[in-house]
């Protein structure tokens, strides 16, 4: 098939301003996402967050999209800006929108990383291409985490997340801005390239890490936080977690080491936004996959 119409998304999250300012200046500006062979549309996905500067007002609404919550009558202004924008860009399942890009920032030290939520032949060559363009960009996929998934960009079938740190939340860096424009660019040149049958040899192989578990920060006996991520493993995203190595470390000083085996790697090291959670890190396993060479 052909990917005829493009959404654009930023300020899925209220406080990631990155993807706010740079759909702010798409829309004042189409020409940089303008490609010949399809229609680019940007928009603020969470208007009412953006302006209270916060990543959510009730819930978060980036876990809102599965169809389970979609087809429930939520009382949330989260839930029922999801349903808005599943009519305004799906509906899931037969969306009006060929493919969803949703821009995102990380408070961990994450540099570029895609995030996949399928590893079908599309996402995989989209995967390639990017590592090709972008060698120091990280492909992760969710594909194996849930099967029907809570994502914006799970609403059309392509979908990928770009997702750049680090970045505090509620301010911009250029360096941050520069580099989620440049991988937009990397994915709508791909799309172009695709839809023309005009894409380059790909790598035969990818390399991905999969997303399947994440640790808890320490608690008290009362529940409260009780500690925090180590001092040696903050800012190291994408390395494997050695056995033994110190991962967290509790307000009395004393360690906790990593216990699980090797080949497991943590990203989204002390992520500001998953304290709502007491989350200290997510847990990926990182994989080779065969590139298709086509699509049939
Ligand atoms: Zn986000």
């Amino acid at each position: 098939m052909t990917i005829k119409k493009v959404a654009l998304v930023g300020g899925t999250h209220g406080n990631e301003l990155t993807g706010v300012h740079l759909i702010r200046k798409w829309q004042s500006q189409p020409e940089f996402v303008t490609r010949p062979s399809f229609k680019s549309d940007c928009l603020i996905a969470n208007p009412e967050a953006v302006a209270a500067n916060k990543r959510y007002l009730d819930v978060d609404l980036n876990r809102q999209f599965s169809v389970d919550r979609l087809t429930r009558e939520i009382q949330t202004h989260e839930a029922s800006r999801a349903r808005e924008l599943n009519r305004q860009l799906g509906p899931k399942g037969d969306a009006a929108t060929d493919l969803i890009i949703d821009l995102h920032t990380t408070t961990a030290n994450m540099g570029c990383t895609f995030v996949v939520t399928r590893e079908d032949a599309f996402h995989l060559q989209l995967c390639a291409w990017l590592q090709m363009q972008m060698p120091t960009a990280v492909i992760t996929s969710e594909g194996a985490l849930m099967e029907d998934h809570h994502f914006l960009s799970s609403i059309s079938d392509h979908n990928i997340l770009v997702e750049v740190g680090p970045v505090p939340q509620g301010l911009l860096r250029a360096d941050a801005f520069d580099l989620s424009e440049l991988a937009v660019g990397h994915i709508l040149d791909f799309i172009e390239l695709y839809n023309q049958n005009a894409l380059p040899e790909l790598p035969a192989s990818l390399e991905l890490f999969r997303y399947f578990d994440t640790v808890s920060l320490p608690k008290d006996e009362s529940g409260n936080l009780g500690g925090m991520v180590h001092q040696q493993l903050q800012d190291r995203d994408f390395r494997e977690l050695k056995p033994g190595q110190p991962i967290l470390q509790r307000f009395d000083g004393s360690e906790i080491n990593w216990r699980g085996p090797t080949g497991i790697y943590a990203s989204f090291i002390n992520e500001a936004a998953y304290y709502d959670q007491q989350l200290a890190f997510s847990l990926l396993k990182k994989v080779s996959v065969d590139v298709p060479a086509s699509l049939d």
